[in-house]
């Protein structure tokens, strides 16, 4: 490439490729990125530098330029990832990709998915899937990362939000049929229970009371080195909790499998959003009967016991957690092999070591919030004035934003901005309270201050994704040593 033409630009250096004749850069000018195209530039809607067909063209970052990009560089499009180790890093703010890039380079036994984002986060950050998709690109093309990574469709809970992620290219969907489990049915009697289990959508199960009776009654599993084992009151409370939820993933399936085609896909079952923890029992149920429905996936999120918190420690007795995990991760290899996946799984340092070492590589790590918190500990350093309007601001808003999350903080614990000098901004990001106050409010700040936030995040960029990667280390080292991971 001319580097002569890029002068009074800001190149960088890692996104520079020669790729059939023609070089793609990405640079600044102005606190704006482009995307510079030397060559073939057919189809990138943009503006050439000089009069003839050789000059460079400045193309900015629109969904046009994405496409077209995605098009003839072929690793920048997504794609499922099979049952390697992997970790899922939401970015909701669209900034946050470089930085994961970087802590994904150094944690190159774990397949990164870098696009990940829910319906209920992209209605909280009016994002589309495709510009989710569009700014993990960008953010991977930048740091210039050539290997395999995902794109998940979170938590999607009916077929009608499916399309959307499907013309974007996501490549991985997690199904959360949380609305159709039964929490009830954790402390039904038997007697509640069987009216539950009449009422199971039989049909869509194809199944009939007697097969499943037939199927599990006093009957022993050896999964590995445990033994499960079914009386009439497990098998109806798994049943009567977990039955609909199960129909509803499969025909959720069925309409993927229909929507994608020819398109290879990955599925991921969520039930980490209920209200009980699923039991080793319950777990075995669900992926016992997925299987005899024919559904094929690569991960599942029980809802494990203790606390998974937004933004803090794992909250819990941490021997009761490793002995259901051994549980859970048996049946995982047993019934699949397919991964366990650790939703709210960031800032869980106490718990990593058990879960790398129990699951043997069959793990998925799903962060989301974290990063956004990185974001404002980034904030607090580049623009105390502004961090101290976003605190107040959280504070204000906690009671009321916090109603759909797993929080516990309190606002008392949580400073008010006037009492803090600028230098002990950044370590509320290090107190429990504040993290979970700043966390859930993330919807109303960014209504408030978005156009700000994000301006003095592209301006400190490097600020921020040196945050990321140092944060992300402490998240992916304890799924380095040894072993398959
Ligand atoms: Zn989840």
């Amino acid at each position: 490439m001319d580097l002569e033409q890029l002068r009074g630009l800001t190149i960088y250096p890692h996104s520079v490729v020669d790729w059939n004749d023609t070089s793609f850069v990405l640079v600044r000018s102005g606190g704006e990125k482009y995307l510079s195209v030397l060559g073939d530039a057919t189809g990138f809607e943009g503006q050439a530098l000089g009069p003839d067909p050789e000059s460079l063209r400045l193309c900015p970052l629109t969904p046009v330029n994405a496409a077209v990009l995605r098009e003839r560089l072929p690793w920048l499009r997504p794609v499922p990832l099979g049952l390697r180790p992997s970790a899922g890093f939401g970015d909701r703010l669209g900034l946050a990709t470089p930085g994961h890039v970087r802590a994904a380079r150094r944690a190159d036994s774990i397949a990164p998915i870098f696009a990940q984002q829910s319906v209920r986060e992209n209605a909280r950050t009016g994002r589309t899937p495709q510009q989710v998709l569009d700014d993990a690109m960008w953010g991977l093309f930048q740091e210039g990362w050539r290997e395999p990574w995902g794109a998940d469709a979170d938590h999607l809970k009916t077929t009608a939000v499916v399309d959307d992620f499907v013309a974007a290219g996501y490549t991985f969907y997690t199904i959360d049929p949380g609305d159709h489990v039964d929490n009830e049915a954790h402390t039904a009697s038997l007697e509640a229970l069987k009216d539950k289990i009449h009422a199971l959508p039989w049909a869509d199960l194809e199944d009939s009371p007697e097969g499943l009776h037939e199927r599990y009654l006093d009957r022993h599993f050896e999964v590995q080195n445990f033994t499960l084992e079914f009386d009439q009151t497990t098998l109806a409370r798994a049943a009567a909790k977990y039955g609909r939820a199960v129909a509803h993933t499969a025909a959720m399936y069925r309409y993927l499998v229909n929507r994608m085609g020819e398109k290879p896909f990955e599925l991921e079952v969520s039930v980490d959003e209920t209200e009980t923890p699923t039991s080793p029992e319950e777990h075995f149920y669900i992926a016992n009967e997925l299987r005899r429905l024919r559904v094929r996936w690569v991960s599942l999120a029980p809802r494990f016991v203790g606390r998974f918190e937004k933004g803090v420690d794992y909250i819990g007795d941490l021997d009761e957690f490793e002995a259901e995990l051994a549980r859970h991760a048996a049946i995982a290899r047993a019934l699949g092999p397919y991964k366990l996946s650790l939703h709210s799984g960031s800032d869980k340092f106490s718990i990593y070591p058990i879960v790398a070492r129990l699951t043997q590589g069959l793990v998925h790590l799903k962060t989301a919030g974290t990063s956004y918190l990185e974001a404002l500990r980034a904030i607090a350093q580049a623009n105390p004035a502004l961090f101290r309007e976003i605190l107040a601001l959280a504070r204000e808003r906690y009671e009321t934003d916090r109603a759909t999350y797993h929080v516990s903080a309190q606002l008392a614990r949580v400073p008010a901005p006037d009492g803090l000098s600028d230098a002990d901004l950044p370590g509320l990001l290090d107190q429990f309270d504040a993290r979970q106050v700043l966390h859930v409010t993330f919807g109303s700040v960014l209504d408030r201050f978005g156009d700000r936030l994000l301006a003095t995040l592209r301006e400190h960029e490097e600020t921020y994704h040196t945050l990321l990667e140092y944060h992300f280390d402490l998240h992916l080292s304890p799924f380095m040593g040894g072993g398959e991971l």
